[in-house]
């Protein structure tokens, strides 16, 4: 019946077309690391926040970066906890591991990158624990996203509809590019991608083209240290009507 294989076939390609988009959206995610949510309400703001470390972080470092964050999002959160230091089991650890070489030439470093979803199933999890609205971690492995195979050596992600998000370190420091440590610099870009990250899970997937604001889109180091740790009134006036939606 070749009307009917026809027929057939338009289904497939839509099927495969919806599910790219479903991909781009960030909702799919592979079957390794199906996430599982059982207490996925609608964010109600102002909230609670909470930022997990998966390594060894500076007290100091949290302290920052709570201090940042109440300058540049104030009053939209109850509190910012810091909910400490946490490791993958080993087992987990080796979940979903991909092997790239560093990405600066000549150099035969193989790194083990991990997924995005492997930490969201983790912060989703603890979020839900804690009664948190939103959650984010700072880990120093470095990590590729789940909705994206095609992107490695992140600096960070958030899964919107899952209200967490991660920063990676590994390529904010000056170590990787085989420069001298400079803690300051790192600790900017740190608080600046985590600022980012926060903006993207309160006004949501767009970015901003102004230079200097913190929601620009920064596809290297260079990037992210032009930018300002501060929202451009553009995006403050975004962040000003979900303040009015949410009556506070
Ligand atoms: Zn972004
Ligand atoms: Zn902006």
């Amino acid at each position: 019946m070749p009307k009917f294989e026809k027929y057939e076939q338009k289904i497939r390609k839509y099927k495969e077309k919806l599910k790219k988009l479903v991909t781009r959206i960030g909702i799919f995610s592979s079957e390794e690391f199906e996430l599982v949510d059982g207490e996925l309400k609608k964010l109600i703001l102002p909230c609670h926040l909470g930022i997990l470390f998966y390594s060894d972080f500076d007290i100091d470092l949290f302290r920052k970066i709570k201090s940042y964050l109440y300058q540049v999002f104030d009053s939209y959160f109850f509190e910012i906890r810091n909910l400490g230091q946490i490791s993958f089991s080993k087992k987990l650890l080796s979940k979903g591991v991909k092997k790239e070489y560093k990405e600066t030439k000549g150099i035969n470093d193989k790194l083990r990158i991990h997924p995005t979803n492997k930490f969201y199933q983790s912060l989703i999890d603890i979020r839900t624990k804690e009664k948190l609205g939103m959650i984010i971690a700072l880990t120093d492995l470095p990590i590729y996203s789940s909705s994206d195979d095609n992107i490695l050596f992140l600096f960070g992600e958030t899964h919107l509809k899952h209200r967490c998000g991660v920063v990676s370190t590994l390529k904010l420091k000056e170590q990787f590019y085989d420069r001298q440590k400079d803690n300051l610099l790192f600790e900017e870009r740190v608080i600046k991608e985590i600022i980012h990250e926060i903006g993207h899970l309160l006004i949501g997937f767009t970015h901003c083209e102004e230079k200097s604001c913190v929601m620009r889109f920064s596809k290297d180091i260079d990037e992210i240290d032009k930018k300002s740790y501060y929202l451009c009134e553009n995006c403050k006036n975004k962040l000003n009507k979900i303040r009015k939606d949410f009556n506070f």
